[in-house]
């Protein structure tokens, strides 16, 4: 049999489906990240000088560019990450036309100019404004499993805020990562602005060795620790999107049928390769039974096949590797005492990384599918009491990312996400919130920091700017030398003045305030 010959400067693109090689992109070779931060510099430095209705303007071409090509962006996320055409519509091609939809009309009432009101009688002289300066260059580091949604939601924002970026995609989706380049440079974005650099984790190593002003990662919490060390040694502010844990809690109250779809989709979208995903459920013990019933017949029901066939429902883990880590998952939880209630098993016959939507019952935080990230199709259930051990076992996790909590009462569910600890809560939903351009995503603990998409996630693209006007240019300020005893006491009246409780005493302490105003500095 002939050996294929895999060139060394290059990445197969691969069909996690099949395992069968589609193309061979070209690397970047790390010892050229100097130079291709230095031409995104230079870019940066003009486009940062067009007004923003310009540079929004520039995304409603890019949102046309977007929907005319969706059929081929579709058709390259379902190759390189195995996931359902559906899934590759709703959520990677969705969210980057929202994203240009949005920041198109929503950027310059974020970015404006903001005037600053002064509280102090102190500063009462002064006017106060808030601006935004492009924070310059920009290195964004993706993970492969929504590889349009993630890096486009995060180089929108940044491009529009007047910043250049260089991105580096993951290596196992050379051919999307290709395509966000083609996007932009069709929409008409000057040469250079935005850079697709590929590679595995060297690639994305020189990149932050070549001094980016800021990153925003993507990935796990190993490969974000990796990331934020390499940071902290240049001083490079970064926003880490890490793993997630998230609980779903499903009161006794919920609409069991809503509730059960809902665990059924949030396990297993994208074949549980989502950082939202549906990792650890709590239910109430007077629904449980009936629940966890409802969850078995319709995952049952699910069509496992490529994303590629119309009628399959779960796709393909991305590798190998990951097919037996949930064997290892189930094996944990089995040897601990939980009940695999249906699937649990790989499907080789159908390719290489097939392994069948589960749900297992009765796990607990003893056993690793309860303590790491799962990332696969395992619908992982608890019962407990009530609500209370629901919700002290749901923020028992070093994760915090999001949660979802069910029931027919909105206010008990609006009481209970206040209570947990997370960047984001869905009443009656879950996942779906990474779609609403509003919504700021991002958690805490090991799930990372900072924030994406909504204002904090385009607050994050940019340096606050505070500018002081003097209204009083011609006079010096009390507080000015020289210092003595009479300016002591002024300052003390001033303190009185600004700070007593009563008017009558602010009135007593009003002159002598006054006096520092117009004192004689002497100088
Ligand atoms: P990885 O951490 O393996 O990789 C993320 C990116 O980092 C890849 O582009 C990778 O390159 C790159 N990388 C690897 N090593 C380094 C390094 N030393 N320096 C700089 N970059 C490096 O994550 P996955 O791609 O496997 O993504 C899955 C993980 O991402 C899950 O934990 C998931 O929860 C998380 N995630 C979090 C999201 C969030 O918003 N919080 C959203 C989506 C995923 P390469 O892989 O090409 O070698």
């Amino acid at each position: 049999m002939a050996a294929t010959v895999i060139p060394i400067d290059t990445l197969p693109s691969i069909n996690p489906a099949t395992g069968e090689v589609l193309a061979y992109f070209e690397k970047t070779p790390p010892g050229r990240m100097p130079e291709i931060v230095s031409h995104g510099r230079a870019a940066q430095s003009v486009w940062a000088k067009l007004p923003l209705g310009d540079r929004c303007g520039k995304l409603r071409d890019l949102r046309n560019c977007i929907l005319a090509s969706r059929n081929e962006l579709a058709d390259a996320v379902v190759r390189e990450s195995g996931k359902p055409r559906v899934e590759a519509l709703f959520a990677d091609i969705f969210v980057g036309l929202d994203s240009a939809e949005y920041w198109s009309r929503n950027a310059a009432g974020v970015l404006r100019t903001r005037p600053v009101p002064h509280h102090s009688t102190a500063a009462k002289a002064k006017r106060g404004y808030l601006t935004y300066d492009p924070v310059g260059l920009i290195a964004i580091i993706s993970s492969w499993n929504y590889p349009l949604a993630i890096p486009l939601s995060q180089i929108i924002p940044a491009v529009t805020a007047g910043n250049a970026v260089v991105c580096k995609t993951s290596e196992f989706t050379p051919q999307c990562g290709a395509l966000i380049e083609k996007l932009f440079i069709e929409a008409g974005f000057p040469k250079d602005l935005v850079k697709i650099v590929q590679g595995g984790g060297e690639v994305g190593q020189a990149l932050i060795d070549a001094s980016p002003d800021k990153v925003m990662f993507t990935g796990s919490v190993a490969t974000g620790r990796r990331v934020a060390e390499a940071c902290a040694k240049k001083l490079i502010p970064s926003v880490l999107e890490l793993g997630g844990k998230d609980a779903m809690i499903v009161l006794a109250d919920a609409d069991l049928e809503v509730a059960s779809s809902a665990a059924v989709w949030g396990s297993y979208t994208n074949c549980g390769q989502v950082c939202l995903s549906v990792e650890r459920l709590f239910v109430e013990q007077a629904a449980a039974e009936k629940f966890m019933e409802l969850c078995v017949t319709k995952t049952k029901k699910l069509r496992i096949g490529p994303g590629s066939d119309p009628a399959a429902d779960v796709g393909p883990l991305i590798l190998p590797q990951h097919v037996q880590r949930m064997n290892d998952l189930v094996h944990d939880a089995v040897s601990r005492g939980a009940r695999v209630l249906c699937g649990g098993k790989p499907r080789a016959d159908l390719g290489p990384n097939f392994f069948e939507p589960t749900i297992i019952a009765g796990v607990d935080s003893s056993m690793k599918l309860f303590q790491e990230e799962t990332f696969g199709p395992i619908l992982a259930i608890q019962v407990v009491r009530d609500a209370r051990e629901a919700m002290t076992r749901a923020n028992d996790s070093p994760f915090a990312l999001a949660a979802s909590i069910w029931t027919k009462n909105r206010n008990r569910g609006m009481a209970l996400a206040a209570e947990m600890r997370a960047g984001a809560v869905m009443v009656n939903d879950a996942v779906s919130y990474f779609g609403i351009a509003e919504a700021p995503h991002g958690g805490c603990g090991a799930s990372g920091w900072g924030r994406t998409h909504g204002e904090a996630g385009l607050l994050e693209m940019v340096q606050m700017k505070y500018i002081d006007v003097d209204l009083l240019p011609r006079r010096e300020k009390p507080w000015w030398y020289r210092y003595g005893s009479d300016l002591e006491h002024a300052a003390d009246a001033f303190l009185q003045f600004e700070f007593s409780g009563g008017i009558g005493a602010k009135l007593r302490h009003a002159r002598a305030a006054l006096k520092t105003f117009f004192r004689n500095h002497g100088l």
